[in-house]
C-alpha cells in the first residue's frame, strides 16, 4: 500500500497522540501508526492507572529538574505548559486538578479518561489510527524525508514525526525502535540507561522491614567524585533491596555510575535529616521525661520497629536494655548508624522494571524551537526518544504532550 498523508506520526502514546491532534486541528492530513493493538497503553499505566499528567511548578523549575539540557523545553513549554495542558483536557472534556496542590490528575483518577478523550478527539479530526503496524524504517534522500515502512506496507509523508518512547516497561510497547530510525538520518543516540525504578542492595536486612514506608529519608552517594547526588523522599525496603520515590527518583542518577562500577556505596539517613549530635540530645529529652524506656523504645520514637530492631542488630545493641547499659562501643555504633546507615546497590532488574529511559537522540541535532531534525527536512521528534529524563511527579508525560504539541505544528509557529 502507499497512501499520501501530510504526516505520519510513528507511535500512540502520549506524545505521538498530542502531536498527531495538534498537526490535524492545523487542518494537515494524519496518519497514526502504533505497533501494539491499541492507543497508549503506557499511559494507561501511568500514576499507577491514575496518571499524573502534569504539576504545578513554573517553567523554570520545572526545566531545573531535567539537569543541564533543561533548557532545551523552554520553547516548547512556552506553547504549552502545566496550565495549557489542563486547559488542552478540559476543552476535550477531561476536568483536572492537583489533589496536594502539586501533582496534577484526571479528576477521574482514571488514565482510560484521559486515552478515551484522546482518542475521540482524534476521531473527530479524522487522524488516520493504524494499530498492529510496526514501523522498520524511514525512508529519506538525504534531504528530506519522503515515507516510511513498516512491516507490510509503505507510507509517503512530507513530514513524520517518531514519538516511539524508550525502552523501559517494554511490554508496554517502547523498545528503543526511534533510535534505528533515527541513526539511519544520521543522528547521534546517548548511552542508554534504565532509569526510575528499585534497586538492588547487597545489604539484605532491610528485608524484614518490608512492611514500613519509611517517610522522608535522604539518600546519598558515598563516593568522593559524587558526593553531591542525593534525594529525598519516602522509602520501602525489598526483600531484594529498596524502592519507593526517593528510590525511583535517586535511580537516574545510580545506573550510569553501576555501569561503571560494580557497587555504588550509598549512606541513607532515616531520621529525617538528625545529624549524631541531634540524635542524642532528642534521646537525652525523652529519657528525661521516661528513664526507664529501653532502647528499643528509645529508637521507636525515631523510626519504626522493623528498622529499630535491624539497626540494633547492625549496632550489637540488646533492645530490651537501656541505652546506658549497653557496650560503649555499640552505643557509639548505633548513633552513628542513625544519623547514616551505609547501604551498598549492586543491581537493578533493567528496563524490565524502569519507568523511563536516561539518555535518548542526542539534543544537538534537533531545533528547541520546531523539534525538527537539523539533519532532515521534514522529520520531527517528541517525548521519551530524545535525550531528556525528569523525576517522578508528572514531569515526563507534561514533556512528552509539550514536545509532542510542539512538533505537530510541523514548524508554523
Ligand atoms: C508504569 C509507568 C508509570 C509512569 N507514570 C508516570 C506518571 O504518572 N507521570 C509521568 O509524568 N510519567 C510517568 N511515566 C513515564 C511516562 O509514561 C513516559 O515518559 C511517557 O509516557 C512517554 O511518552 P511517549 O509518548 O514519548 O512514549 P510512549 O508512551 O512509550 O509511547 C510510544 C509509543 O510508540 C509505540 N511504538 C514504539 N515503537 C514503534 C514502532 N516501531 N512502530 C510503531 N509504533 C511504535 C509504542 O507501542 C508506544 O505506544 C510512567 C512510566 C511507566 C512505565
Amino acid at each position: 500500500m502507499s497512501l499520501n498523508h501530510d504526516l505520519v506520526v510513528v507511535g500512540a502514546g502520549a506524545a505521538g497522540m498530542m502531536a498527531a491532534i495538534t498537526a490535524a486541528r492545523n487542518g494537515k492530513s494524519v496518519l497514526l501508526l502504533e505497533k501494539l493493538s491499541k492507543i497508549g497503553a503506557k499511559l494507561k499505566a501511568t500514576g499507577g492507572g491514575r496518571c499524573n499528567l502534569t504539576n504545578t511548578l513554573d517553567n523554570e523549575t520545572f526545566m531545573s529538574h531535567f539537569g543541564k539540557d533543561g533548557r532545551f523545553m523552554t520553547p516548547a513549554l512556552e506553547e504549552l505548559d502545566h496550565k495549557d495542558l489542563m486547559q488542552f483536557f478540559k476543552k476535550i472534556g477531561v476536568e483536572s486538578h492537583a489533589p496536594d496542590g502539586y501533582r496534577v490528575f484526571p479528576v477521574t483518577h482514571s488514565s482510560s479518561t484521559i486515552i478515551d478523550a484522546l482518542q475521540k478527539e482524534m476521531h473527530a479530526l479524522g487522524v488516520e489510527v493504524l494499530c498492529s503496524q510496526k514501523v522498520e524504517s524511514l525512508e529519506h534522500d538525504g534531504v528530506k524525508v519522503t515515507g516510511i515502512c513498516t512491516q507490510t506496507d509503505t507510507f509517503q509523508a512530507d513530514n513524520i514525526i517518531i514519538a516511539t518512547g524508550g525502552l523501559g516497561y517494554p511490554v508496554l510497547g517502547a523498545e528503543g525502535d526511534g533510535y534505528p530510525l533515527a541513526e539511519s538520518a544520521g543522528h547521534k543516540v546517548t548511552e542508554l540507561y534504565p532509569a526510575m525504578m528499585p534497586l538492588k542492595t547487597k545489604e539484605k536486612w532491610g528485608a524484614n522491614c518490608r512492611a514500613d514506608t519509611i517517610a522522608k529519608v535522604e539518600l546519598r552517594v558515598d563516593m568522593k567524585k559524587y558526593k553531591k547526588l542525593h534525594a529525598k523522599g519516602d522509602l520501602i525496603f525489598t526483600r531484594e533491596g529498596i524502592r519507593g520515590p526517593v528510590v525511583l527518583d535517586f535511580s537516574r542518577e545510580i545506573t550510569p555510575l553501576l555501569s561503571k562500577f560494580d557497587e555504588v556505596p550509598l549512606l541513607a539517613n532515616f531520621t529525617k535529616g538528625m545529624n549524631e549530635e541531634q540524635i542524642r540530645s532528642h534521646f537525652k529529652n525523652v529519657l528525661t521525661k521516661d528513664p526507664q524506656q529501653n532502647t528499643l523504645d528509645l529508637l521507636q520514637t525515631l523510626l519504626p520497629e522493623s528498622l529499630s530492631l535491624e539497626l540494633c542488630k547492625l549496632a550489637g545493641i540488646a533492645p530490651a536494655l537501656s541505652l546506658s547499659k549497653q557496650e560503649g562501643k555499640s552505643r557509639d555504633k548505633l548513633f552513628k548508624l542513625l544519623a547514616w546507615t551505609p547501604l551498598t546497590v549492586n543491581g537493578h532488574d533493567g528496563f524490565k522494571m524502569a519507568m523511563i529511559t536516561r539518555g535518548g537522540i542526542s539534543l544537538k541535532e534537533i531545533d528547541p524551537n520546531t523539534m525538527q531534525s537539523k539533519k532532515i527536512k521534514g522529520l520531527y521528534f517528541c517525548g521519551e526518544v530524545m535525550n531528556l529524563d525528569g523525576p517522578c511527579g508528572g514531569y515526563n508525560l507534561q514533556w512528552s504532550f509539550a514536545s509532542g504539541y510542539l512538533a505537530g505544528m510541523l514548524g508554523n509557529k
